[in-house]
């Protein structure tokens, strides 16, 4: 087939490599999760188990692309991290972006009965991903802040609003109003006074999201390493664990020798 009169097609083809030496972060993002958390009636604002599919759909994301070294999750999204060195597929972003869109959509389908009893049927959950480089390792942590960020803003607006609803009585509309113009001290008030909530106290998953790294340099000897799971607490035992893997909270994370919070540092 080679240097058939057809080859000519593959000039067309854009070079798409990504810049080097640059931190490579692809974000995918579960399309029209708003719709889907709905018609499997996810319990709101924060459905336990799905975020325990992300993560388990993410672990095995890691541990078939070694070149990964950090993840970020929440919501319906991760971020996956290349490292800077990396040159899988020439550092191509639509063969980086597609194989781990696909990866994760496949590997969330086949973990799903592990964490929900009704089946799925179509339109099966679908993700979109895009790629982005990041030249500093500053750039890369005010990317995760950012990330954070948003999980933490996105967080206390649901549990307010959820709360509202769920136990003010409020209709959907009306708590929307009610919450339009607040800001944070608002609604850690509206929590406190009326619902005996205190935000602080909510689940470190649901405020800061999952991180997942790879551990470069493990202290034993063992040749393959394999990613470790930084969760908020312990994961489901529906699927089977890296041998290795540590479970800690994200406010004492065990410092990774390669992804060490020291060497990206402000
Ligand atoms: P798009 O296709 O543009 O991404 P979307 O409907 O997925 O549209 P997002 O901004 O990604 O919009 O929002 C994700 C939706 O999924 C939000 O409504 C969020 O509350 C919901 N969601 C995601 N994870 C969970 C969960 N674990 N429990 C309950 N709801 C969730
Ligand atoms: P890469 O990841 O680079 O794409 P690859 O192994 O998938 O690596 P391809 O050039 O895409 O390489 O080749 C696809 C391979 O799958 C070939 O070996 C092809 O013979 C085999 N294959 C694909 N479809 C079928 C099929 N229906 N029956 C038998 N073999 C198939
Ligand atoms: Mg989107
Ligand atoms: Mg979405
Ligand atoms: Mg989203
Ligand atoms: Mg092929
Ligand atoms: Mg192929």
């Amino acid at each position: 087939m080679a240097n058939s009169k057809y080859e000519y097609v593959r000039s067309f083809e854009q070079p798409d490599s990504l810049l080097a030496n640059t931190w490579i972060v692809i974000r995918i993002d579960g399309r029209g999760f708003t719709k889907f958390t709905a018609r499997y009636n996810f319990t709101k604002p924060n459905d336990r188990r799905a975020l325990d599919l992300m993560n388990a759909a993410a672990e095995a994301v890691m541990k078939e692309l070694p070149d990964l070294c950090l993840a970020y999750g929440n919501s319906d999204e991760y971020s996956f991290v290349f490292h800077k060195d990396c040159v899988l597929f020439e550092r191509r972003a639509s063969k980086l972006t597609t194989t781990i869109v696909s990866t994760f959509s496949a590997y969330y389908i086949y973990l799903w009965p592990n964490y929900f009893e009704e089946p799925l049927t179509p339109p099966l959950p679908s993700f979109d991903g895009r790629a982005v480089c990041y030249p500093s390792d500053r750039n890369l942590r005010d990317y995760m802040s950012w990330r954070q960020v948003d999980c933490h803003i996105n967080n206390l607006y649901n549990t307010t609003f959820w709360a509202l609803v769920k136990r003010g009585g409020l209709d959907p509309r009306a708590a929307e109003q009610e919450l339009s113009g607040t800001v944070s001290s608002d609604k850690n008030e509206i929590l406190f006074s009326r619902f005996g909530i205190n935000y602080n106290n909510e689940p470190e998953i649901f405020k800061k999201g999952s991180v997942m790294y790879r551990d470069f340099f493990p202290p034993s000897a063992e040749p393959s390493p394999l990613p470790q799971t930084v969760a908020q607490s312990t994961p489901p035992l529906s699927h089977p664990r890296p041998q290795r893997a540590i479970v800690r909270p994200l406010s004492q994370p065990a410092a990774p020798s390669y992804m060490d919070p020291a060497r990206i540092s402000r």
